[in-house]
C-alpha cells in the first residue's frame, strides 16, 4: 500500500482524504493557497506545503506547483478530490508522467469523458440509453441543423460539448429562435470553454436528475453502488442529495447499475465514477460521466456501508475489488444537506469569521466539514462549507433526524443556508419525494413572489 498521498485539494473533502488515508496507515501532504495555512486539515496533515497565495488559479489549479510539492514530499499518488483539477486530463497526465499514481481514472479516459460528445458517443456504443438528439457535433450548415431540430422534437437543449458547472446550455422552444441559439452558445462556448463545439438533444420537461455511482478496479471488474437522486437543485447546482431514489422501482436501478458498471468494462474505467441521468417517465436518459468523487459520496457509503475514498485509493494501489455485485446490499436511507456560507434568502455568499460553530449528532448524523469555531470562511473559493449527512432505516426517520439536526446545528458570525434547508425538510413536496430538477427554483420563484407582495 502506498506509504504516502498528496491531498491536491482543499475544504471538507481534503479533511476526508485524510480520514481514509488515516484509516488506510497512509501518510498525507497537505497543499493549501495562502488563504488556507490555519485549517484543520493542514494541521492534521502529517506535511504541508504552501503552493501559491489565495486565487485558486495560481494555487490550487498550479500543476507545476501541485507536482513539485509531491516531489519535495517524496509522496507516491496524488488525490486530487472533486473539483480544481480532479477532472482535468492534462493534469492526470503530468502526475503520471512524473512519476505519481493519479487516484482515478486513467487520462484517456477523463479525455474521452471531458467532452460530452464523445462521452456521449462512447456510452451509447456501449448499450447506456443517452437523452435523444444530434448524432454527435451539430454541423456548420443551417439547413442541416434545422432538419436535425425537426426530427429530435422541440423543445430541444443546445449544449456545449466542453461545458460544465451548468454553464453552455441553451433550451430552444421554436424553429425561429434555434439559428440564433446555436451561433451564441457555440460563442459563449468558445470563449468560456475554448471549444465552440456545440451537440443538441431533446429537452426533458420535468426530468429528475438521477446518478449512479460506480466503482472500477484495473482488472476488469466493476460495480455500481446504486444511485442517488440529485433533483434538489439551483442554477444546476445540487443542494440535498439522497440514495435511494425516492420511489423508483429496484428492478429499474438494476437494470440502468448494470448498464453502467457494463461500461465502465468495455471501456477500462478505473476508480470511483458517477454516470448522470434524467430520468423521466420511468426511462433513464445519461446526460454526463463524472470521473472524480463526488460531494454527495457519502449518502451512497451510508446505504452501503462501503468506503468510497478507500476504495479509489485501494484501487489506485492496485487492488482487485474485493467484493461482487451479489455481496452489496443497500440497506436504509440517507439524506445530504449541503452547508453553504451564504444568505439563506438571496443566496450571496457570506465568507467570513465564524465565532460560534456547534454541529449536531446523535443516531445516524454525519457531519463532514472542515470548520472550526473561529475559523474564517475564505472569499476565494466555493460557498460550501460541510456537509450534514442523515441516515434512517426508513426515507421518513431520515427526514426527521435532519429535522433534528438542523435545529440543533449553531452556526454564528456568518450566514448559511440552514433555514433553507430546514424550510425543504418541511416541505410537502419534498416529503411525499421525487419532485423534478425544476421544483426548488420554482418554490423560490413563488417565495420571492410571496415576499413582494
Ligand atoms: P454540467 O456539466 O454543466 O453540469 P449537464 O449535462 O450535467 O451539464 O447538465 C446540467 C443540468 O442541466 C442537468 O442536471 C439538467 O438540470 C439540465 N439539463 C441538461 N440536459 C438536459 C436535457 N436534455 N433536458 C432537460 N434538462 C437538461
Amino acid at each position: 500500500m502506498f506509504e504516502k498521498i498528496l491531498i491536491a485539494n482543499r475544504g471538507e473533502i481534503a479533511l476526508r482524504v485524510l480520514r481514509a488515508c488515516r484509516e488506510l496507515g497512509i501518510r498525507t501532504v497537505a497543499v493549501h493557497s495562502e488563504a488556507d495555512t490555519e485549517a484543520k486539515y493542514v494541521k492534521l496533515a502529517d506535511e504541508s506545503v504552501c503552493i501559491g497565495p489565495a486565487p485558486s488559479g495560481m494555487s490550487y489549479l498550479n500543476v507545476p506547483a501541485i507536482i513539485s510539492a509531491a516531489e519535495v514530499t517524496d509522496a507516491e499518488a496524488i488525490h486530487p478530490g472533486y473539483g480544481f483539477l480532479s477532472e482535468n486530463a492534462d493534469f492526470a497526465e503530468r502526475a503520471e508522467q512524473s512519476g505519481f499514481v493519479f487516484i482515478g481514472p486513467r487520462p484517456d479516459t477523463i479525455r474521452l469523458m471531458g467532452d460530452k460528445v464523445s462521452a456521449k458517443d462512447a456510452m451509447k456504443a456501449a448499450g447506456v440509453p443517452c437523452v435523444p438528439g444530434s448524432e454527435g457535433a451539430l454541423p456548420d450548415d443551417p439547413k442541416e441543423i434545422v432538419k436535425i431540430a425537426r426530427a429530435v422534437g422541440y423543445p430541444v437543449i443546445i449544449k456545449a460539448a466542453g461545458g460544465g458547472g451548468g454553464r453552455g446550455m441553451r433550451v430552444v422552444h421554436t424553429e425561429a429562435a434555434l439559428l440564433n441559439a446555436v451561433t451564441t452558445t457555440r460563442a459563449e462556448a468558445g470563449a468560456a470553454f475554448g471549444n465552440p463545439v456545440v451537440y443538441m438533444e431533446r429537452y426533458l420537461e420535468n426530468p429528475r436528475h438521477v446518478e449512479i455511482q460506480v466503482l472500477a478496479d484495473q482488472h476488469g471488474n466493476a460495480v455500481y453502488l446504486g444511485e442517488r437522486d440529485c433533483s434538489m437543485q439551483r442554477r444546476h447546482q445540487k443542494v440535498i442529495e439522497e440514495a435511494p431514489a425516492p420511489g423508483i422501482e429496484r428492478r429499474l436501478i438494476a437494470r440502468i447499475g448494470e448498464r453502467c458498471a457494463e461500461a465502465c468494462r468495455k471501456i477500462g474505467y478505473r476508480g470511483a465514477g458517477t454516470f448522470e441521468f434524467l430520468y423521466e417517465n420511468g426511462e433513464f436518459f445519461f446526460i454526463e460521466m463524472n470521473t472524480r468523487v463526488q460531494v454527495e459520496h457519502p449518502v451512497s457509503e451510508l446505504i452501503t456501508g462501503i468506503d468510497i475514498v478507500q476504495a479509489q485509493i485501494r484501487i489506485a494501489d492496485g487492488e482487485k475489488l474485493w467484493f461482487k455485485q451479489r455481496d452489496i446490499a443497500f440497506r436504509g436511507h440517507a439524506i445530504e444537506c449541503r452547508i453553504n456560507a451564504e444568505d439563506p434568502f438571496k443566496f450571496t455568499p457570506s465568507p467570513g469569521r465564524i465565532t460560534n460553530w456547534h454541529t449536531p449528532g446523535g443516531p445516524g448524523i454525519r457531519v463532514d466539514s472542515h470548520v472550526y469555531n473561529g475559523y474564517t470562511v475564505p472569499s476565494h473559493y466555493d460557498s460550501m462549507i460541510g456537509k450534514l449527512i442523515a441516515y434512517g432505516d426508513t426515507r421518513e426517520q431520515a427526514i426527521r433526524r435532519m429535522r433534528i439536526a438542523l435545529s440543533e446545528m449553531a452556526v454564528s458570525g456568518i450566514k448559511t443556508n440552514v433555514p433553507l434547508h430546514q424550510e425543504l425538510m418541511l416541505d410537502a413536496r419534498f416529503v411525499e419525494g421525487g419532485t423534478s430538477i425544476h421544483y426548488l427554483e420554482q418554490k423560490l420563484a413563488d417565495r420571492s413572489e410571496v415576499k413582494k407582495d
